[in-house]
């Protein structure tokens, strides 16, 4: 306690970095013997530039939000004419015209009726509201009769969809990054991804049993991200939708990584030409400037929860859904796409990436090489990788010059749809250079 108050907290007092370093906790990392993480100064564009002065480019955009590169002019002055005006009011009974006109935008762009747009914070409570109003939408229609609740969630093999407790349980147990707390979670329903017949024989199965049970399916839709970056064919989604439609399940499409542009169409639902009952959109949203989440549903489901009885109203509301600023640069960051090539810009950095990543596929250590729309993946042998870590790749790629951070058994580069040729043939040269050099 005394060395706690005898901390230097005025404004007026020099920051000491190594005593600050004692109190940040970091995710996803062994505080122990994790490399100390990087101050940054400032990011523009793709270059991320550090407190020492060392210039990065960022292969990541910012945990795959910023499609337009950092601190896009456009969008800050959007967020700073919002926050002299007003940073912040409740949703509860008042709304504002930042979110009014972001609710009717996502709306037009969205697949098929996908009209209602509830607002809220991450993609976690995105998918959690999603989640809800689907279970909700079965208790609403049920009219008391428990017998035709429906209480269970199907997800698929190799999941992530958020890191709350609730979506814990929809990520999977062993690939993912939440095993440990499984017998802590609410029971849901894993199911394969129909990626092939017997796949798809065994989801049915799974359906014809226990369907009546489930009041939704939750699937990322063509890429699963944190669970690797591993694609599958549009032709997946159709199969899913007829399922749901057959078996009474509503379909909810956690577009939080893949929307806005990331996988060459602006959602890739659109790729399989199916609507989801809800979907669910967070990263990318704002264009990486400020968190925000959104879970747009069908007609059909809002109408589900209309009537006399106040119970029926939906049960959800974070305090800070619908944040000015955070709708403000949500809709600059849409402004932009339509005012700027983006989808053509996405698809030529997927193009080149695709080009320039091609040789790695010759190397020892890398079992696959694949792209889609903006996204590269380099996916290594894991022997390989466990002679080396994920830490010490990161540490490779700094020494290059770029910012990556591999996961799992892959390295993705998901930059910015705005990044320069330059800036990209460093991004992947720094992959080949580290991959090709032996493990470090
Ligand atoms: C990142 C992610 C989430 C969780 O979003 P947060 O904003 O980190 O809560 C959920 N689903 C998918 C597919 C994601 O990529």
């Amino acid at each position: 306690m005394v060395e706690k108050r005898s901390m230097p907290f005025q404004a007026s007092t020099p920051f000491n970095a190594a005593q600050a370093e004692r109190h940040l906790w970091l995710p996803y990392s062994q505080m122990h013997t994790a490399p100390a993480p990087m101050a940054v100064a400032s990011a523009q564009g793709s270059l991320i530039t550090l407190q020492d002065g060392r210039q990065l480019v960022d292969g990541v955009a910012s945990w795959w939000t910023a499609s337009h590169g950092s601190s896009h002019p456009h969008i800050t002055k959007a967020l700073a004419e919002q926050a002299l005006a007003m940073p912040h009011i409740m949703m509860g009974g008042l709304v504002h015209t930042q979110a009014q006109r972001l609710a009717a935008r996502l709306a037009a762009l969205a697949p098929g009726d996908l009209n209602r747009v509830f607002l809220c914070d991450s993609g976690s409570v995105a998918m959690e509201a999603a989640v809800k109003m689907a279970l909700q939408y079965h208790i609403n229609r049920s009219d008391g009769d428990t017998q035709k609740r429906r209480h269970k969630v199907l997800f698929f093999e190799g999941a992530y969809h958020g890191d709350t407790m609730g979506m814990m349980a929809l990520c999977d147990p062993t690939e993912g990054m939440h095993h440990l707390f499984s017998n802590m979670l609410q029971q849901q329903v894993m199911a394969p991804l129909p990626v092939d017949q017997a796949s798809l024989e065994r989801l049915e199965a799974i359906l014809d049993n226990q369907g009546h049970d489930i009041a939704a399916m939750v699937v990322e839709p063509l890429v699963q991200g944190a669970g690797g970056m591993v694609f599958h064919h549009p032709e997946v989604l159709r199969h899913l939708r007829r399922l749901c439609d057959s078996h009474g399940v509503l379909l909810i499409a956690d577009e939080v990584f893949t929307g806005f542009g990331r996988t060459g169409t602006f959602f890739a639902c659109e790729q399989a030409a199916i609507v989801p009952d809800i979907m669910a959109l967070s990263k990318a949203l704002t264009g990486g400037a400020i968190g925000l989440g959104a879970a747009l549903a069908r007609d059909s489901v809002f109408e589900g929860f209309l009537g006399d009885d106040p119970e029926k109203a939906l049960m959800h509301g974070p305090t800070f859904m619908g944040n000015p600023l955070a709708c403000a640069a949500a809709n600059a960051s849409l402004d932009l796409f339509e005012d700027q090539p983006r989808l053509e810009q996405a698809r030529a950095v997927g193009a080149a990436m695709a080009q320039q990543l091609e040789r790695c596929r010759s190397l020892e250590n890398v079992r696959d090489v694949r792209t889609l729309g903006a996204i590269g993946v380099v996916e290594l042998n894991e022997t390989w990788l466990a002679r080396t870590s994920t830490d010490k790749l990161r540490q490779a790629f700094i020494a290059e010059g770029v910012w990556l951070r591999p996961f799992r058994n892959v390295i993705a580069l998901t930059p910015a749809f705005t990044i320069g040729d330059e800036e990209l043939r460093t991004l992947t040269n720094a992959v080949w250079n580290v991959l090709s050099g032996g493990a470090p």
